[in-house]
């Protein structure tokens, strides 16, 4: 069967993509309803992909890949969504087997929201991989993935998936914009073949990526995001309950203005996606994606056919739907010319111990520096004697006061600029943040902790060294080495500091 975003995309098409939410349970009514619509949403031959959603806000519900499959059996391209909070990098493995052996090959894979609820309890976020990591996965099996078993190396069959991503560019403070950017870089270097921006109602947000994306030469096909808002999930998203979404009071009180109609607001939410999808065509994005609780086919096509109407004024509409934060950080001024970086953040909580881990990585870890060679010594002589390095009690101790170590043993301090990947941050990012920072707090942990993507970025910045935060992607935590030394591993060249991929300057990465 042909795969008609894919298809449409490389043709240079505008896109459409509609989204459905699965939703808990196997058989339920609402799910039905959920499948006919998009049938009839897809016989109208106005969208490319039906893009489903895995386990949105972090509750369980029926697996993407279970909807995937029946739409591909129908005839409608699928776009599964595909987040790393519930699988490990082997149940990712299993699930891209399970859908290409089904026929399905469009992707989108990010982060995901952290988990809320769950059966006795909050699960255990899995977090195994980052997005960054996945797309990588994917790439190799599209190459054919060459593993080790008896009797030598194996290559598998190579698949077809056409994988994308995302990028939250909803983002106004300094720090939480650079890192957001310079992670949608890695993403489309590791080979996101399209990337989808967050929801969000500000237009001179979603020309900033534009403009980011087009001046560092990438030709990557952008979504926009057009959801239809309602007050209700409006103030869900204030209430961090739909983490990484900015809702202005602006806007929230338009909500709630236009709410007092006799539609409760709905003609007013079909206009403002109208003029969102003229804006997002004007700005040059590819296509639209379109989301929004029970979008029905009717609401479907009022809505593009205003839009096609709206077209020619999108510039007006841009000037409308333009709910920023005041004073947030933009990267260009109205005039298109690079905004100065003035934001500082030295807070204790922000800086706390970095000039001590600093000086300890200069003096003992920096390769053929310092006491490095005496490290090595010690380390060599340990292995020989004892095996397996399990005998680090001073380096586990000294960890988890300074950093909270969970052993893990692969160590990712310096790479994350001395926060613990593995403990700091709920999703384990260890290649840039996720979508869900509010102001430079983590989502898990709003006003409590930073995220540890917008720490490293000012600790960075102090010292002058930003391009530490641009010049590799990290691989996956290996889990051998789960309560061994870190430092160990790290002299003998076996940990993450050792097999990381290296970027080439920006401007060369295409
Ligand atoms: S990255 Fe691993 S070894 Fe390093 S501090 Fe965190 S848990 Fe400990
Ligand atoms: S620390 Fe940052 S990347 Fe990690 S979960 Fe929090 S906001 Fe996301």
């Amino acid at each position: 069967m042909a795969n008609k975003l894919r298809d449409a995309l490389q043709a240079g098409e505008f896109v459409v993509s509609v989204e459905i939410i699965p939703g808990r349970g196997a058989n339920e009514p609402g799910q039905h309803k959920e499948f006919e619509e998009a049938q009839a949403i897809w016989a109208t031959e106005r969208v490319h992909a039906v893009s489903i959603t895995d386990n949105p806000s972090g509750n369980p519900a029926l697996l993407a890949d279970a909807f995937g499959i029946d739409f591909y059996e129908a005839g409608i391209t699928p776009l599964v969504h595909t987040t790393c909070k519930d699988r490990s990098r082997n149940q990712f493995q299993a699930q891209f087997y399970s859908l290409q052996r089904a026929g399905v090959e469009n992707l989108l894979v990010m982060s995901g929201d952290y988990q809320a609820t769950g059966w006795m309890g909050r699960g255990r976020p899995v977090f195994d991989l980052d997005p960054i990591q996945v797309l990588q996965m994917i790439g190799e099996m599209n190459e054919g993935l060459v593993y080790q078993a008896r009797g030598g190396e194996h290559r598998e069959e190579p698949a077809s998936f056409f994988a994308g991503s995302v990028v939250n560019p909803f983002k106004y403070t300094e720090g939480e914009t650079i890192t957001q950017y310079l992670k949608v870089e890695k993403k489309i270097f590791a080979g996101a073949q399209f990337i989808i921006s967050q929801l969000g109602y500000d237009s001179r947000k979603t020309a900033e990526l534009v403009t980011y994306l087009s001046q560092r030469g990438y030709k990557t096909p952008l979504i926009a995001n057009i959801f239809l808002l309602t007050p209700g999930a409006a103030r869900m998203m204030r209430a961090n309950a739909i983490p990484g979404c900015y809702i202005s009071d602006e806007l929230m009180a338009t909500l709630e203005k236009e709410a007092k109609a006799e539609d409760k607001g709905r003609a007013a939410r079909y206009v403002r996606a109208a003029k969102m999808i003229a804006i997002a065509r004007g700005q040059g994005y590819a296509g639209v994606h379109i989301g929004g609780f029970g979008i029905t086919v009717d609401a479907f096509n009022h809505i593009l056919d205003m839009a096609k109407d709206l077209q020619e004024r999108w510039e007006d509409w841009a000037d409308e739907i333009s709910y920023s934060k005041t004073g947030g950080f933009f990267l260009y001024d109205r005039e298109g010319a690079e905004a100065p970086r003035t934001e500082l953040v030295r807070t204790r909580k922000l800086m706390s111990g970095y000039g001590l881990s600093r000086f300890f990585h200069r003096l003992v870890l920096s390769r053929d520096k310092g006491f490095y060679g005496v490290l090595k010594t010690v380390m060599d002589r340990r292995e020989r004697k004892k095996g397996p390095n399990r005998h680090h009690g001073l380096e586990h101790l000294g960890k988890t006061v300074l950093y909270g170590c969970m052993d893990c043993g692969d160590c990712g301090l310096e790479a994350a600029i001395y926060t613990c990947p593995m403990t700091q941050c709920p999703k384990c990012q260890r290649n840039g943040p996720c979508g869900g920072s509010v102001d430079g707090w983590c989502e898990v942990y709003p006003d409590e902790r930073y995220c540890i993507h917008f720490k490293a970025y000012h600790r960075l910045k102090k010292y002058n060294e930003l391009h530490k935060l641009d010049s590799f992607i990290t691989p996956p935590n290996n889990w051998e080495f789960y309560e061994t030394s870190g430092w160990s591993n790290y002299t003998h060249e076996r940990d993450n500091a050792a097999h990381r991929m290296p970027l080439p300057p920006p401007g060369q990465r295409v």
